[in-house]
């Protein structure tokens, strides 16, 4: 009986660490984003954890898993990159265009967390690369990234540069040298489970002021050079602020902000009708005469909206009247 006993407590034990473990991935993290500066302002540093935000663009575009990793970097440094940003109404974009097989991604972030994106080709299938690993670049291929900051003004800005890697977090990286003069540090990763869902997903970007002195910045590069991959840091359990801690805990790091981040469409009937009539009247007047009804999907998230041959003769009475 004892001995039975003795199994059973092993058993109950097991349990336990087992729980503890699955905890401790954090699969019940949810995805958020932390704004911090270190080194009395010298240093500013956000990172994020993007598991579920990630996932939810897999599940709407039934990515395949290297579209999965791209789609997902993007996501990480979109919604990043659009947390620096002042205004409520103020959108950044990024888009990548290349002349791989998944030809690119539009990733659009506020700066509130939220953050859509979708690829131009949801499906790819290319062998793993030279280091066993889902190959982002040979996906993308040779191209270009734009990041456009709509901050309210007439026009918005437009900063341009050619890919340098395709693996994104390195393309970012060259973006802030040459268009904005900031020298940055940017990681991005996406971690797949053996079925191909999201397991962790994340990132941070490390930039520094004008003025920083150099011992600082050979510190920054020395602990920048031996960090590990920041899937490998999410799937221990470390969170965006202990990966940040990892960085810049003896530079005076101070944690300032933390928002939380979701994979959010605003889009709306209205809105996509408005997209329709914008197609133009005689392209209206087209669907009308096909005589059925036709359904149109967000590109953002892949939602389906559909109009019946009357609501299109309306929408068309409209337009016409306007
Ligand atoms: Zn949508």
């Amino acid at each position: 009986a004892q001995e039975s006993r003795g199994l059973g407590d092993v058993y109950k034990r097991q349990i336990f660490i087992l729980h503890a473990g699955e905890w401790k991935v954090g699969s019940k993290m949810k995805d958020y984003i932390v704004k911090a500066t270190a080194a009395q302002g010298m240093i500013r540093a956000f990172a994020c954890t993007s598991k579920d935000t990630v996932e939810k663009a897999r599940a709407s575009h039934g990515t395949s898993p290297v579209v999965t990793a791209a789609l997902g970097r993007l996501l990480s440094a979109g919604a990043m990159m659009g947390s620096m940003m002042k205004d409520e109404k103020d959108l950044l974009t990024l888009k990548i265009q290349g002349n791989g097989p998944m030809q690119g991604a539009v990733v659009t972030a506020d700066c509130n967390g939220n953050v859509k994106g979708y690829p131009f080709e949801p499906v790819v299938m290319i062998p793993a690369n030279d280091k066993g690993k889902l190959d982002v670049a040979g996906a993308i291929g040779i191209g270009i990234l734009s990041v456009i900051s709509d901050i309210g003004l007439k026009e918005p800005y437009v900063g341009q540069v050619e890919l340098i890697s395709g693996e994104i977090a390195e393309d970012i990286t060259y973006y802030y040298a040459t268009s904005e003069q900031t020298p940055s540090s940017v990681s991005l990763g996406v971690l797949m489970t053996k079925e191909n869902t999201v397991d962790s997903a994340g990132g941070f970007i490390i930039q520094l002021m004008p003025h920083c002195p150099e011992e600082l910045i050979v510190k920054l590069e020395e602990k920048l050079a031996h960090i590990e991959p920041m899937t490998t840091m999410l799937h221990k359990g470390m969170t965006p602020e202990d990966v940040l801690r990892e960085l810049l805990n003896d530079m005076d790091l101070e944690i300032n902000e933390k928002i939380d981040m979701q994979f959010h469409c605003n889009c709306t009937k209205e809105r996509v009708e408005k997209a329709l009539i914008s197609v133009g009247r005689k392209e209206l007047q087209e669907m009308i005469d096909d005589k059925k009804p036709i359904e149109v999907k967000c590109h953002f998230c892949n939602k389906a909206y559909h109009f019946s041959v009357h609501e299109l003769e309306e929408m068309l009475e409209r337009a016409s009247n306007e």
